[in-house]
Order: C-alpha cells, then sequence, then structure tokens
C-alpha cells in the first residue's frame, strides 16, 4: 500500500489544497494538517504496518485514518463539489476494495467522524462552483489514481494466480509421493472424517474403495470395510469389534498388527496431529509374520530337541555309572566316589571304610546252576547288599564279576564291622540254592573290612588294598566270615579278626 497511498494522497492533496484555497482558508494549523496529510501520512502509515506483528490488520486502520483525515477535508474545502467526490469516492474505492462490506462500511463511519470534525473546527460554506483551477487541480488525481489502483489490482491477481498455480503443483507432487509410498495412508480430520487416502490404501480395501468420499465417517468407512470381510477377526463379532475399534482410534496414538485376506499381515500405526486429526499408516509385515512363525517352530524344534538331547546325556550318564546287571553304581562310579570321600576325609580329618565282598565259591553255582541263574543270583545279592547300605553317603557298587563294595564315608572301624554282619546276615537271609558249594547249601558271601582316617602321605587304593587283604584272608579262613583291617594308631596296621559265620565250620 506504501506506493498508491503516497500517490494518491500527494495527488488528492493537490485538490484538496486548491480546494481549501477557493474556500477561503487561511489557518496554519489547516495547511500544516495538509501538508502532514499528503506528505508525512504515507510514510508513516507504512512504517506502522511494517513495524506491526499483523501487518494486514495495521494497514486496515491506516485505512481507517484515511478516511478520517480525508472525511476532515470535506467541509473544510466547503463540500467543494468536485475534489469532496472524488476524495469520498476514491477512499471508499480503496475500502471495498482492500476489506470489503466490512471495511466500506467501518470507513464510512471514520469519514463521517472526519466530515464532523471538520465541519466543527474548520468548516466553510458550501462553495457552489468549481473553478477551473479545481478541475486542473483534480484531474492528476482522477486520471492517475485509478490507474496505479488497477495496475495494483492486476499484480495482486497476477501474483494469486502464480500461487495457486504453485500449490497446485505442489499438490500434484505430493499426491504422487503419497501414491508412490507402499505404505497405505490414511487422514482423519478432528471429527474423525475422511480427509485423503493414497493409492494402496485403495488397492488394500479395492471392493469398498469407490465408495469413499472425504468427509464420511471414520466409524462408516469401518463398518464398510468389516461388511466386505476385510477383517477376519471381526467375523461373528462385527457389533462388538466395531465399537472396540472406534474407541481405539479416538485414543491418542495406537498401533496394532492385523491380519488381512488371503493371509496378508499389516501393521498399522494411528497417530493423532496436533490439529486433533488423525494419520493412519499400514505397512505389509507378512513377510515378518511368517518369518516369525518360522522361528516360532524353530524354536519349539530346538526345545523339543534340547530336551530329548538332555534326556539322552542324563540317560547316558546314569548308564556310564550304573552297572546293567544289578543297576548298583559301577567301578567308575565307585572310583569317583573314592576319591572324592576320600579327599574329604582327609581334609576334615573323619574316618573313611571300605567293605569288599566277595560271592563264596560262585565258579561252581555257575557251573552247576548255570550262568543265567548266576546272574540272576548277582542281582538278588546286589538287592540284599542295596538294603544294607542305611545312610545317603553310602555307596554300594559292583566292583567286577562276583565282587561289590560298600563305601561307608563318616565311619570308623566298628560302625564298619557292623554293616559288614548286616551283609553277610541279609545275603543269608535271601537263602539262594547253592547246589555245589563245599561250605554252604545257600550262596554266602566273604567280606574284607578296611577301615582308616586318611593321612597325607596315603591313597585311596590302600584303603582298597587293606580291604582286599581282609578278604583274602576270609577266604582263607574258610569263607562265609568278615575280616577287617584297620589303621588303629598312625601308620600301624592292625588285624582284627571278626565272627565266623561259615556254618560247615570250616
Ligand atoms: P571263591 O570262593 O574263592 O571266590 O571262588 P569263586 O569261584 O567265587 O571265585 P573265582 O574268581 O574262581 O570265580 C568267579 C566266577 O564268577 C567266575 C566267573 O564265571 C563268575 N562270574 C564273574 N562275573 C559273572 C557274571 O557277570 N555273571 C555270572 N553268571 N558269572 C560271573
Ligand atoms: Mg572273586
Ligand atoms: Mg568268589
Amino acid at each position: 500500500m506504501r506506493w498508491p497511498r503516497t500517490l494518491g494522497l500527494g495527488l488528492g492533496g493537490l485538490c484538496v489544497g486548491v480546494g481549501i484555497w477557493e474556500a477561503g482558508q487561511t489557518s496554519a494549523f489547516v495547511w500544516a494538517l495538509l501538508a502532514f496529510d499528503a506528505l508525512a501520512w504515507p510514510q508513516l502509515a507504512y512504517w506502522r504496518a511494517m513495524r506491526s506483528p499483523r501487518p494486514h490488520d495495521a494497514e486496515r486502520h491506516n485505512l481507517l485514518i484515511d478516511s478520517l483525515l480525508g472525511g476532515f477535508w470535506l467541509p473544510v474545502m466547503g463540500f467543494s463539489v468536485l475534489p469532496s467526490a472524488l476524495i469520498a469516492t476514491m477512499l471508499t474505492m480503496d475500502n471495498i476494495a482492500v476489506g470489503g462490506r466490512r471495511l466500506f462500511l467501518r470507513g464510512l463511519c471514520a469519514l463521517v467522524a472526519g466530515v464532523a470534525a471538520g465541519w466543527l473546527l474548520q468548516g466553510r460554506p458550501w462553495v457552489a462552483t468549481t473553478s477551473l483551477a479545481t478541475v486542473l487541480a483534480c484531474l492528476p488525481f482522477l486520471i492517475a489514481y485509478p490507474l496505479v489502483i488497477g495496475l495494483t489490482a492486476y499484480r495482486l491477481a497476477k501474483r494469486l494466480r502464480e500461487q495457486r498455480h504453485a500449490h497446485e503443483q505442489a499438490e500434484v507432487a505430493y499426491r504422487n509421493v503419497l501414491d508412490a509410498m507402499d505404505a497405505g495412508i490414511v487422514l482423519y480430520d478432528a471429527e474423525d472424517r475422511l480427509v485423503l487416502f493414497n493409492r494402496r490404501f485403495a488397492e488394500l480395501y479395492a471392493s469398498i474403495a469407490p465408495q469413499l468420499r472425504p468427509g464420511m465417517r471414520f466409524e462408516d468407512l469401518v463398518r464398510q470395510a468389516v461388511a466386505a470381510g476385510f477383517i477376519p477377526e471381526a467375523r461373528g463379532r462385527e457389533d462388538a469389534w466395531l465399537a472396540e475399534r472406534v474407541h481405539t482410534h479416538r485414543q491418542a496414538g495406537t498401533a496394532f498388527v492385523r491380519e488381512f485376506p488371503n493371509k496378508q499381515w499389516r501393521r498399522i500405526v494411528e497417530q493423532r496431529l496436533p490439529d486433533g486429526g488423525l494419520l493412519a499408516f499400514s505397512t505389509d509385515v507378512t513377510d515378518l509374520k511368517r518369518h516369525e512363525a518360522e522361528l516360532e517352530q524353530l524354536i519349539g524344534e530346538r526345545d523339543a530337541y534340547a530336551g530329548a538331547l538332555q534326556e539322552a546325556n542324563q540317560q547316558l550318564e546314569r548308564s556310564s555309572n550304573t552297572d546293567a546287571l544289578t543297576g548298583l553304581a559301577n567301578r567308575r562310579q565307585l572310583d569317583l566316589r573314592l576319591r572324592e570321600e576320600w579327599a574329604r576325609a582327609q581334609r576334615h580329618g573323619l574316618p573313611l571304610a571300605l567293605l569288599m565282598i566277595d560271592v563264596d565259591h560262585f565258579k561252581r553255582y555257575n557251573d552247576a546252576h548255570g550262568h543265567v541263574d548266576g546272574d540272576e543270583c548277582l542281582r538278588k545279592i546286589g538287592l540284599a547288599l542295596g538294603a544294607c547300605a542305611t545312610r545317603v553317603t553310602d555307596l554300594v557298587a559292583r566292583y567286577g564279576g562276583e565282587e561289590f563294595v560298600l563305601l561307608l564315608p563318616h565311619t570308623d572301624h566298628g560302625e564298619a564291622l557292623l554293616v559288614a554282619h548286616r551283609c553277610i546276615e541279609a545275603v543269608d537271609a535271601g537263602a539262594i540254592e547253592h547246589l555245589d558249594s563245599p561250605t554252604s547249601a545257600t550262596v554266602t558271601v566273604s567280606i574284607g573290612v578296611a577301615a582308616m582316617q586318611p593321612e597325607v602321605e596315603q591313597q585311596s587304593a590302600d584303603l582298597v588294598r587293606m580291604a582286599d587283604a581282609a578278604l583274602y584272608a576270609a577266604k582263607l579262613k574258610g569263607r562265609h566270615r568278615v575280616e577287617s583291617m584297620a589303621i588303629a594308631q598312625k601308620g600301624r596296621v592292625a588285624r582284627i579278626a571278626s565272627k565266623d559265620f561259615c556254618r560247615t565250620g570250616t
């Protein structure tokens, strides 16, 4: 508005100047005010508008001041017809061009207020005739100002056209971008009404796409999608599903994965926008879902394998530590436990006892009864011996062939002897017939007992050797008996004979 106003008020000032001259105005105040209005005010108005945070509002305000000042001049010129009509018309035209009906009315009020002020302050009698000087002074304004206004309006219209063109191009560009996206995109306004959607979205809801119209309610859109079978999970409970969906849709932001027809899976993210609208986009996660299912299956298979492997390992460990015939601990487990218990006894200064048990005349048993019965006999003896070891720390093992061992931690010589006697009695109680034993009618065992408190210089094998030696003594003394060896004092081996169980007396 700067240059149209500078030109308009400058040329208008010329009309008014001639007008007030002919009306006989001599007041210095009037001439000074005219100089201000015609020359200074246009620049001041520009400065005000530029300083304002809302330049358009400031310009509207400036136009009202234009009208107020313009109105002032009419009575001051004694309502000289040509300049008065010219000024009132131009000012009104400005107001209508910029602010339509509303600014026209407000400008009219300002004009009337200006007229009243001029009338009160410097009103002149009506000047009935228009002199040639006045006509000539008005001509530049009359000719130039409409031209400038026309030019300004043209430029404005051109700028608007250019802006609309740029806007249309931008719209095409963003439409292309939206349509090029693999994600389905849909936008709703703050009232949950459809604003726009892209091509992928339309493809996704192909059968209802022709019915989708900007302005339609979200609820109606989803209802159509449900009715068209797009939401497998809603089948059979359409109304409840729809109510839930509308509820989650109203929340600030949601994300979920949903199955679509033809085993398609899509992840849908809904995001509330600052203006209250909602932007939703869905991406295809079918591959991801498939991989997830495959992974879950693999994990399940892996867990099953791991379980089977663990079971097999446990089985292996059990069988590697167990004697297959009797189910007792085998030689391997005995060796391990003996080493452990030996070290423990050594560390804590505890007694440790070992019973070496051998079946009497077992070769003859085999020969007389056969190996199958021999095996059965060994099983029964293993069972009987197993019942004799009462503490959880005791270990009953098959040492090899028809020999068994009882390892008794925390057990001194006396206690070990008691256990050995219990074993002899337990086997006797089994009363397994022996058809070819020179010493007994039933199967018997001989036991060598060894007990000691391990010293640093000794080894676990010493305990086995002692038990072996005691067993040998028991055999020599006629079998079916307990012989023992114990280290009573440090370094001195004592041999203590035990009760003789031999029924034949040999
Ligand atoms: P002794 O009273 O001196 O111990 O005489 P024995 O016959 O028991 O001793 P010997 O060591 O001569 O014989 C042991 C027999 O035990 C020889 C072998 O055939 C038998 N035997 C070893 N292991 C098994 C087995 O697993 N099953 C069976 N049936 N017999 C076995
Ligand atoms: Mg033997
Ligand atoms: Mg034997």
